[in-house]
């Protein structure tokens, strides 16, 4: 085969992976310490079980797909129409978002959504995305060949870069350069913050006056407890006109072994709806009935009820983390509507050999800051998803050790 067949902006992806880097690093401690103990708080995964409701969906679902008249074939590609209204009187309307079921498109998860949304847009489109970030949206532009070139301070030449610190609470100023498209996550992964309404509504109007897109991933948008907090970038006045949305089952009920999601296109953005159902329609066939039914039973009242009762579990085991770190003089961030919490390392320590330091000391693991982005240096991301009691054996030992 000639190389010169082969797509050469992978090769321009940051080296290893973040996570393949970690894994290395604890099954090289546990080769050298036998009795290790080690309790993950790194973890970006949920580890609930489905909830009642939703296995109950499941079941019927899978008994009416064995009976000859109510078995299903292929769907429609953007999603059954009974999980489309659903998602709009569940998540839309107690908002006070008007929305038609034809901008809501159904998927197999966020991740691909995100990535595969890039089709749309001109090769040269330049973009801005936060930091630190999911890593997601950088990695997919990379591959696309829309971010030039990885530099020496960790930044790709063709990237805007939009701070997120301590700084600027966690509220992130404008594009320096011109971009056509903004990539925006609140609450955020990895630093469990949320944008406030005023930040949103800048970048509105900026991408309404410019012409810009702005590709808002709302995935933890559930674990929002203040309701004057935005939940949906559509509650900012201005937004349909510039700004897609994508939500998931994922972290709001589990799915993410399951896989349901959906994005929201806008007929106000015009002809970019018409794109993403072409596009759909020709790369993708729907999610399976069972799944969407399982998904549809999420917005049943007792659906609704289980659902955020798991949900506030994780934030119970947040809010410890955020308790106990705090008590020992640590400045954190996020965890208050968010799954995770970010940890300032204090003396700037690097956030790769803080990792090391808490595995030998304490036997805990999270996630190093700096894998999200440069501004993620020199902070450290836990997760409130894990074992609640083992959590707190995890902080009793950074009390006592670290
Ligand atoms: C977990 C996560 C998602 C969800 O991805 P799925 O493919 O739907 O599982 C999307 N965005 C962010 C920021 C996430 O952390």
């Amino acid at each position: 085969m000639n190389e010169s067949i082969i797509n050469p902006y992978y090769d321009r992806l940051p080296g290893s992976y973040l996570f393949s880097t970690i894994a290395k690093k604890i099954k090289e401690y546990q080769g050298t310490h036998e009795n290790a103990d080690i309790i993950r708080l790194g973890i970006g995964d949920v580890t609930s079980p489905l909830i009642p409701a939703v296995i109950e969906a499941m079941h019927k679902a899978v008994n009416e797909m064995g009976v000859k008249w109510t078995f299903r074939g292929y769907g429609p590609e953007q999603g059954y129409d009974f999980l489309r209204e659903a998602i709009i009187r569940g998540e839309y309307t107690p908002r006070g978002v008007e929305m038609d079921p034809d901008d809501v498109f159904v998927s197999d998860g966020s991740k691909c959504d995100v990535a595969n949304i890039q089709e749309l847009f001109a090769a040269d489109a330049k973009i801005a995305i936060p930091d630190p970030v999911y890593p997601v949206y950088l990695d997919s532009n990379v591959m696309a060949g829309r971010t030039g070139t990885l530099q020496a301070d960790g930044h790709f030449s063709e990237v805007t870069y939009l701070a997120s610190t301590a700084e600027n609470n966690f509220q992130p100023d404008l594009p320096k350069n011109p971009v056509q498209l903004i990539y925006l996550c609140s609450p955020n992964n990895p630093t469990g913050t949320v944008l406030n309404r005023e930040t949103l509504q800048k970048f509105v109007d900026y991408a309404n006056e410019t012409g810009a897109l702005i590709l808002f991933d709302g995935a933890y948008n559930c674990y929002i407890r203040d309701e004057n907090l935005p939940h949906s970038i559509y509650e900012i006045p201005g937004a349909r006109t510039c700004a897609i949305e994508f939500r998931s089952f994922s972290k709001t009920a589990g799915f993410t072994g399951v896989r349901c999601a959906y994005t929201i296109v806008p007929h106000e953005l015009g002809k970019l709806r018409s794109m993403w159902n072409r596009r759909q329609c020709t790369k993708f066939n729907g999610v399976n009935y069972v799944t969407q039914r399982a998904a549809e039973a999420i917005y049943t009242p007792e659906g609704w009820e289980q659902t955020k009762a798991v949900i506030k579990d994780y934030m119970d085991t947040a809010a410890i983390i955020r308790k106990e770190l705090t008590s020992c003089g640590y400045t954190v961030f996020g965890g208050e509507h968010a799954p995770y919490i970010w940890w300032k390392l204090p003396e700037n320590e690097k956030s790769f050999d803080f990792f090391d330091r808490l595995l030998a000391t304490c036997e805990v693991v999270g996630t190093p800051g700096s894998g999200f982005g440069p501004c993620g240096e020199g902070y450290f991301r836990l997760t409130a998803f894990g074992d609640q009691e083992q959590t707190k054996v995890a902080l009793q030992r950074i009390k006592e050790r670290l």
